[in-house]
């Protein structure tokens, strides 16, 4: 069965052969450990401009806000051609309902964070650039998760995006469910503990919209939600957010855990916050104690399982 969240990737980090020099660049951890849970879409925009393969390697010059797409040795502008085709996909990839994009790094085209921008003074490039077709989707889609593939074998950064990527997807499903204020009350409150992981402010800011929901028209409310939700997952938890969130999940277990057992919990807790055991080893005993102890706001948490546990994205310390 095809998994049913879309990612976009860029094409030879699937192992294409679609690089200017016939090659590819592909990234078993994409294909073959995300590949069980995602569904990809492929994009090239050298490739699906029109150019051959092989061709002239790329590169970024000029302004580093709004450089040109230039051939490396012959110098041969494609800047139009690359932002024309840009336009029109980025309007195609509007109909995917992607929940994320993965791009190759370095890339004049696909490359998402410092990108080489070469100087027309002659002066050493500028490594402060983005590919054009990077650019384009993070103008259409300014909520959308995206990273680079180097960045992924960071474990943090990894576990970063996958939990946004998942939880843009249970925002869509959500929307996808004729919402309306009481249903954005239901999502909230099991959201809470993630988002306040990922970002304390928000965490407030959110109550507060979610509370003051019915002085807003349903579109506005859905819209600043989705915009102060998806801000909040793009903050990076720390070791420091999560011991914060379980000291309050602890504020739970207060008159029901045995002595001991808090004992337990807090030295778990303690360990973590040393970097002597990862997250999921505290989380492990939470789980059991919200389960033993039947605690019905702790059991809709999806900061609790926001994400397969096979992937294993908090098993790093
Ligand atoms: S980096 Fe982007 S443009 Fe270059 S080959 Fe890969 S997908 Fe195509």
């Amino acid at each position: 069965m095809k998994p049913e969240i879309k990612i976009g990737v860029s094409s030879c980090l699937l192992g294409n052969p679609v690089r200017y020099d016939g090659g590819h660049k592909h990234d078993r951890y994409i294909t073959d450990t995300l590949g069980k849970y995602f569904q990809f879409v492929p994009v090239c925009p050298e490739v699906e401009c029109g150019l051959p393969i092989p061709r002239e390697a790329m590169r970024l010059v000029g302004d580093i806000e709004n450089p040109s797409l230039l051939t490396s040795r012959s110098n041969k502008d494609y800047t139009e051609q690359m932002q024309q085709f840009c336009a029109r996909r980025v309007e195609e990839l509007e109909k995917e309902n992607l929940c994320g994009f993965i791009f190759k790094k370095d890339s004049p085209s696909s490359g998402l964070f410092r990108v080489k921008v070469y100087q027309n003074s002659g002066q050493p490039p500028l490594k402060r650039g983005r590919g054009l077709f990077a650019s384009a989707m993070v103008e259409r889609f300014p909520q959308l998760p995206m990273e680079e593939e180097g960045r992924l074998h960071d474990p943090l950064i990894r576990e970063n995006f996958l939990e946004h990527v998942f939880s843009y997807r249970r925002w869509r499903d959500f929307l996808e469910d004729q919402p309306d204020y009481k249903k954005l009350i239901t999502f909230h409150t099991r959201q809470k503990l993630l988002i306040m992981a990922h970002s304390p402010q928000h965490y407030l800011l959110l109550g507060k919209l979610v509370a003051s929901g019915k002085k807003h028209s349903k579109e506005q409310l859905l819209q600043d939600y989705e915009i102060k939700y998806m801000d909040a997952l793009s903050n990076f938890s720390s070791i420091k957010k999560h011991t914060n969130v379980m000291q309050h999940i602890m504020g739970y277990f207060k008159d029901r855990i045995t002595p001991d057992e808090k004992q337990e919990l807090l030295e778990l807790i303690w360990n973590y916050k040393d970097a002597l055991v990862p997250l999921m080893v505290p989380l492990t005993l939470i789980n059991h104690y919200v389960r033993k102890y039947n605690i019905a706001y702790l059991q809709k948490q999806v900061y609790l399982t926001p994400h397969p546990a096979e992937l294993m994205l908090r098993n790093h310390v």
